[in-house]
């Protein structure tokens, strides 16, 4: 980044109170702890406060990637010449009956709790996903039949400097997406509604749920989630089919538990990581005639120039 345009967005950043960090690294704020240097990371306490910062980027031109909880990234190794803003400081959330507003920041998981709480059904999901609200929305999560789709009543985004509610219907949430995953609309706060019930059977649906997970995912492993998906098919029972699962390059592998997972098992780069999405993408095509799609979120890569199907366009 131009010094003077840095020099200029941390004086900004001072003036409005946001922490600004020079030494901040991508295998910090991510779940499965690989990538590069940042050149800022910004850390914004409150929603006005994260619209200003957004608004400061977008005017100065400075490219920038938001960051929940960075469950669902894989950041490349090389140093990232831009901002990156974090906004898991901005969580507040709020429950008035069966409405819930949550600024994008919030954990999916403590909001599972409030709804718990309160008897409220419809989010036990949530407890499931290592995840900010607003990243959740982005890539309409979800598990167990039960997704963002299911429960968003409409999302405060902000769409080119303007702040706008969108409804559900303009969210085209579709299977691990959304307009906002196509447009990089940054989600604000995400407008749901959940059902009555009661908070033992809440519970209950999220103790077995959890526990379904446990037994089934590699959750105490460093990883983001699956790495690949299909609208179609369950991708990982056909990885599993061709031998994948403990299948190693560098510090990354397929999860011997779940074979949808990668995980570092030993200081992994991004690009060990890669490199494996790269391969189980070239076996299912040639195995099965299947074209995966990449569920992690990419940052930082020339992906266009090295994914296995980027010269076999359709
Ligand atoms: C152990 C484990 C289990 C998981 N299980 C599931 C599961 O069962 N189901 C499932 O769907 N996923 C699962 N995931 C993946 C991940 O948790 C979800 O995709 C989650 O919704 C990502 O949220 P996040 O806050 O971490 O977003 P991040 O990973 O930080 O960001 C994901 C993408 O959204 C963008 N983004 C984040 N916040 C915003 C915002 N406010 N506005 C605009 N863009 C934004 C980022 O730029 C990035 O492109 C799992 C991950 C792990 C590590």
């Amino acid at each position: 980044m131009d010094s003077a345009v840095l020099d200029k967005l941390l004086s900004r950043m001072k003036k409005i109170r946001v922490e600004a960090r020079l030494d901040a690294s991508f295998d910090k704020l991510t779940t499965i702890g690989t990538g590069g240097k940042i050149c800022v990371a910004l850390f914004p306490d409150a929603l006005p406060k994260l619209v200003k910062t957004l608004r400061f980027l977008r005017r100065s031109r400075v490219n920038f990637v938001v960051l929940g909880r960075g469950s669902n990234v894989l950041a490349s190794d090389g140093f990232f010449d831009g901002a990156a803003v974090v906004t898991t400081r901005v969580n507040n959330f709020s429950v008035r009956g069966r409405y819930v507003v949550a600024q994008c920041g919030a954990s999916a998981a403590a909001l599972s709790r409030a709804l718990a709480d309160r008897g409220l059904t419809g989010g036990e999901f949530l407890s499931c996903l290592p995840a900010t609200v607003g990243g959740a929305a982005v890539g309409n999560a979800g598990c167990f039949d039960q997704c963002m789709k299911d429960v968003v009543v409409s999302v405060v985004a902000m769409q080119k400097g303007k702040v706008r509610r969108v409804s559900a219907k303009n969210c085209q949430f579709a299977f691990r997406g959304s307009a906002f995953k196509q447009s990089g609309d940054v989600v604000l706060s995400v407008k749901m509604r959940f059902q009555p019930s009661s908070p033992d059977k809440v519970r209950e649906t999220v103790a077995r749920m959890r526990e379904k997970k446990a037994s089934t995912q590699p959750l105490n492993a460093r990883s983001a989630g699956c790495v690949l998906f299909h609208e179609n098919v369950a991708l990982s029972r056909l990885i599993d089919e061709m031998g994948f699962k403990g299948y190693r390059i560098g510090g990354a592998q397929v999860s011997e538990k779940h074979a949808g997972f990668v995980v570092n098992i030993d200081k992994s780069t991004s690009l060990d990581i890669y490199l494996i999405i790269q391969r189980l993408k070239a076996a299912l095509w040639e195995r099965y005639g299947i074209r995966a799609r990449t569920e992690v979120r990419l940052i930082n890569f020339a992906e266009d120039e090295y994914d296995f199907f980027s010269k076999r366009k359709e």
